[in-house]
């Protein structure tokens, strides 16, 4: 599956607004957007053209897509099925992103970003029910238990990302076992239990043009 390999920090630039996209980098003064909040471009530091109701709408599906790590088509498909769904369509988009099994090992805290889930899920360093699943996309289902495989126990990067981890920051419907370097996928995330801050609404309103 196609993925987005340019620089991510100018994202965020173009977003406005910091997407989190780099791990621990993104809460240090390091972070690009500290030291440039301006668009990327030529006039990026002068002219932000104020957005039109399309503009806007447009603005946050990028977002999203930006932070889940997700291209158009296969968000496009993430759409077709949430309003397929019974109940919110923008409740159910996002309850499909967080099923992704990238963003669940980021939440678990067994990686810094979405986009090292992704890498390590590639490099085959996850099992999921005790089989190895290497598709980042993959969706996670209630009940489903994630595990570090035995001969990646080791890996300083998973080390690294569960040491900046805590309860606190552990949404309510996962559960994760540090020291057996496993978690569990408890339930499918209420709106309010997904710690992003969009308005999905106008996602949906985009797409139903
Ligand atoms: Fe965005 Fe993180 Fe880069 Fe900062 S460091 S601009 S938050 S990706």
């Amino acid at each position: 599956m196609a993925r987005y390999t340019g620089p991510v920090c100018k994202l965020c630039r173009r977003e406005g607004e910091k997407l989190f996209l780099k791990g621990a980098r993104c809460f240090t003064a390091k972070c690009s957007f500290e030291k440039r909040s301006y668009a990327p471009g030529q006039h990026g530091a002068t002219r932000r053209a104020k957005l039109s109701e399309y503009g806007i709408q447009l603005r946050e599906k990028q977002k999203v897509k930006r932070i889940y790590g997700v291209l158009e088509a296969q968000f496009r498909n993430y759409y077709k099925k949430a309003s397929r769904q019974k109940g919110i369509t923008g409740e159910n988009l996002l309850q499909l992103l967080e099923s992704r099994l990238d963003n669940v090992i980021y939440r678990l805290g067994f990686a810094p970003s979405r986009k090292a889930a992704r890498q390590l899920v590639l490099h085959r360093h996850f099992m999921v029910n005790g089989q190895v699943v290497n598709i980042p996309s993959y969706t996670v289902t209630p009940g489903d238990k994630i595990t570090v495989r035995e001969k990646s126990r080791k890996l300083g990067i998973i080390h690294e990302a569960l040491k900046r981890t805590s309860d606190e920051t552990l949404v309510p419907w996962l559960r994760v076992d540090k020291a057996k370097m496993e978690g569990e996928f408890l339930e499918k995330p209420a709106r309010q239990d997904i710690p992003i801050e969009v308005q999905e609404n106008l996602i949906v309103e985009l797409y139903s043009k």
